[in-house]
């Protein structure tokens, strides 16, 4: 459980926890995201960020059918059903443990330290607890909270989901398991997510997490899609989605809250099909965390 006395382990270096296993490249998909894991943290390693990076287990069966109908747990990984691509490809479903696995990882790194961690990948919030869909198969944001809520590591959890799209997977899996007792799912809704609305938005967001108190951990989707450039999104500009990480990490702090991130989503690209756009923003994600949680700041 969440340390009453709020100690908050000083930091060096932002945990980050990523592995090969978590990629899945050439999937052909309009979305980048199976690919992202490595570039990012290649990206902030190049840039030189102060990050370190960790190994840890992927999820068991077990985990993923705690959070989704076991049929479709099997039928995904034995390559019978479509996962969130819309395709039954094998590197996409090695990757899937892995990807979650990094997520539960980095709230159990969060809720050790009281501060802060880091899983360098998308792909959850679509993904329902018998269907995927959007780029997403399995919940890694559910596996997780169920996951430490079994091993009773914690009693609340709050999903603040600032991905530019609704995580109607999150929510179906929370009716379907019974889960808004303990588990609080934060979006931003259609009539706020307006570029004019922004600024209204922004300074809210401090009170949004002040109001997380009473939870032990933020699992925090840090999307990138919400970029006003972005193909399928967007409200803010790259300055308003810094300060929107900022407010983030730092209400969380002030509260003792610990907070594991993802990067969700992002669909720019540039003149070469690359994704610099997403990964600037990422990067600056990043660069927020550690400004946030670190003794020693980065450049
Ligand atoms: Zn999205």
């Amino acid at each position: 459980m969440k340390n009453d006395n709020k100690t908050i382990t000083p930091l060096n270096t932002i945990p980050v926890f990523y592995r090969p296993e978590m990629v899945a490249a050439n999937v052909g998909a309009y979305s980048p995201s199976a690919a992202k894991p490595a570039q990012a943290v290649a990206d902030w390693q190049r840039q030189g960020l102060p990050i370190e990076v960790l190994e840890f287990p992927p999820v068991t069966e077990a985990q993923l059918k705690a959070a989704h109908h076991e049929f479709y747990v099997d039928r995904v990984m034995h390559g019978l059903i479509a996962n969130g691509f819309g395709n039954t490809d094998a590197q996409v479903t090695a990757s899937l443990p892995y990807t979650s696995g990094s997520m539960l990882a980095a709230a159990r790194a969060a809720l050790a330290s009281g501060a802060v961690a880091c899983a360098p990948c998308s792909g959850f919030h679509h993904a329902g607890y018998a269907e995927g869909g959007g780029y997403c198969t399995f919940n890694g944001l559910m596996i997780t909270a169920l996951a430490l809520k079994a091993e009773g590591l914690v009693k609340k959890v709050a999903i603040l989901d600032l991905d530019q799209h609704f995580g109607d997977g999150t929510q179906d899996i929370m009716g379907q398991l019974k889960l808004s007792t303990w588990v609080k799912h934060l979006g931003v809704g259609p009539m706020e997510k307006q570029a004019d609305e922004a600024e209204r938005y922004l300074k809210r967001l401090p009170e949004l997490v002040d109001g997380l108190k009473a939870y032990d951990l933020l699992l925090y989707q840090a999307g990138a899609d919400a970029h006003i450039n972005d193909p399928l999104g967007g409200w803010m500009t790259s300055d308003q989605l810094r300060r929107r990480d900022r407010i983030v990490f730092a209400a969380a702090k002030r509260i003792g809250l610990p907070v594991a991130w993802n990067l969700a989503g992002g669909y720019q690209r540039d003149a070469d099909g690359g994704i610099e756009p997403v990964l600037a923003i990422h990067r600056e994600t990043m660069r927020a965390c550690a400004q946030v949680y670190l003794e020693r700041q980065p450049r």
